[in-house]
């Protein structure tokens, strides 16, 4: 009897490969950073061979630390960064051009010509999602007209298009499969939500030719219908496919309606599990596949832009504190943050206020206003914005929270934790294991290979290691968002 399941977790800025047990432990981790590329302002690429030949480094390497092989891996997980778009020759394997990072705005007048035609409306009740460079469809429709002789050949059916879970198949298979999952697929921008079939619509409007494309396969599948990755001279069923976001809401045993999760990293990614059916957002949220096992599931999901990001400026950019960690304690100095308000609109703002002018400020300030004031607000913000995106939530889901999962490197921090479930009014869980992008991907790959059961065995797998309980009337939260608005309509529209 094999004894793991191996997640491959390809995120912005490294490869992993995570070894699971049975326990839905992880067993050994391995990681290989890769090189960012940014050619011009604005533009974001990675190399494709890159990120494959780190990715599997990070196979041998997770195998030699748990002293394991090929033998004792049942199934693989994929889970990767999603829409960043990768172009490559069919024959030869070979990408034709760097892939197109999610974070590139190359694309971005493209867009702004798109929805001054009026496609917006289209778009957005065909994929869920907005006319945004952030997704694939543009990036793919920029190398077909820059990359020389690309389009003809794409029509031709001689490139594959590939967002990186597809990639990584192909590559692990040794071209023998083109494939991707619903939920890298609802990333492009050319997926139908509904039918979670390619649109032909948006391949009209974006000039995508049909021949380019990957077939789509649940996130979950039998070892009969698995690619098979074939790893020193052995083949593994790829079992499970999901973009990193979907992957974690999975993770965490967001299996219900009305389930989300909350990711606190660099960013803030939100996700709500809305059911079988996709939910047209009607409050600036974009609406996705969460994953397709044994049928589909939808989720609503925003992004705050800067969420970790405002302890980095308060550590680089102020230089009040040294380290992350360092912030908690400075933050709890003080009762409260004697009226300062932070906004961390250093690029924008996310979902979902959407306004790429405003800008970082901060408000209230007095001569009693102390670094341990300033240091209290930050947090709050990531709090506070982070409640913005679940308030908008639950009014395009017609139904209350209930509680929120929480992972990533800033939900270490008990007082931010604490101060979300205050605000919110519903309890804060965080997790024993907080790889959880990993575990979901380790998750859907064990569930099709039959290593784990039913989705009831895998929510007993996560252990909670805290539970965040709400220590204040509504009152108090409200008077808190109130206050955070007013700070909010000071940030807006500063820049020109
Ligand atoms: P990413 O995957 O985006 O790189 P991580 O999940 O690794 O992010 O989290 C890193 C972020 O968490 C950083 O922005 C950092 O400022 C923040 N962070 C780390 N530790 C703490 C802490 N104790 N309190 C608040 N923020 C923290």
């Amino acid at each position: 009897m094999s004894r793991y399941v191996l997640a491959l977790d390809q995120g912005t800025t490294s490869s992993r490969a995570l070894l699971i047990d049975h326990a839905g432990r992880t067993v050994a981790i391995a990681q290989a950073e890769f090189t960012q590329r940014f050619p011009s302002p604005g533009w974001v690429e990675h190399d494709a061979d890159e990120i494959w030949a780190s990715q599997l480094a990070t196979i041998g390497e997770v195998l030699a630390r748990a002293g394991a092989t090929a033998r004792d891996v049942l199934a693989i997980g994929i889970t990767n960064q999603r829409e960043t778009t990768v172009l490559w020759d069919r024959a030869t394997g070979k990408p034709v051009a760097p892939a197109i990072v999610w974070q590139d705005r190359r694309t971005a007048d493209a867009c702004a010509r798109l929805k001054a035609d009026g496609h917006e409306a289209l778009v957005a009740a065909t994929t869920g999602l907005r006319l945004d460079p952030y997704f694939s469809a543009t990036k793919l429709g920029w190398l077909l007209d820059n990359v020389a002789g690309a389009r003809r050949r794409a029509e031709a059916g001689e490139l594959a298009f590939g967002t990186i879970d597809s990639w990584l198949i192909y590559n692990l298979t040794r071209g023998a499969r083109h494939v991707t999952d619903p939920s890298n697929a609802s990333r492009t921008l050319l997926l139908d939500l509904r039918t979670a079939c390619w649109s032909e619509p948006m391949l009209r409007l974006f000039g995508i030719p049909a021949a380019c494309l990957p077939g789509i396969v649940p996130s979950s599948l039998g070892v009969s219908a698995a690619p098979l990755a074939i790893v020193d001279g052995l083949r593994i069923p790829i079992t499970g496919i999901a973009g990193d976001q979907q992957a974690a809401l999975f993770g965490q045993a967001c299996f219900e309606p009305g389930m989300a999760k909350n990711t606190y990293g660099t960013g803030c990614f939100l996700l709500m599990n809305t059911g079988s059916a996709p939910l047209a957002s009607t409050h600036e949220l974009l609406s996705t596949l969460a994953w397709d096992v044994g049928g589909r599931r939808y989720a609503l999901e925003g992004s705050v832009f800067s969420g970790g990001a405002v302890i980095q400026w308060l550590r680089d950019g102020l230089g009040i504190i040294k380290s992350a960690s360092e912030v908690e304690a400075l933050a709890a100095s003080v009762p409260d943050t004697g009226g300062v308000g932070l906004v961390p609109a250093f690029t924008g703002l996310g979902a979902p206020y959407w306004d790429p002018y405003a800008r970082g400020t901060i408000v209230g300030l007095t001569r009693g206003s102390t670094r341990a004031h300033i240091a209290r607000a930050a947090l709050e913000s990531i709090a506070l914005q982070s409640a913005d995106v679940l308030l908008a939530m639950q009014a395009d889901a017609g139904r209350p929270l209930l509680e929120l999962k929480v992972d990533g490197g800033a939900s270490r921090n008990d007082l931010l934790m604490q101060f979300q479930a205050d605000v919110l009014g519903v309890p804060v869980v965080r997790p024993l294991v907080t790889e959880t992008t990993a575990l979901g991907a380790a998750f859907l790959a064990g569930l099709g290979a039959g290593f784990w059961a039913s989705e009831a065995e895998l929510a007993a797998l996560v252990g909670i290691e805290r539970r965040f309980e709400p220590g204040r009337d509504r009152g108090w939260a409200l008077e808190h968002l109130a206050e955070w608005r007013r700070a909010l309509e000071r940030a807006r529209g500063w820049a020109h």
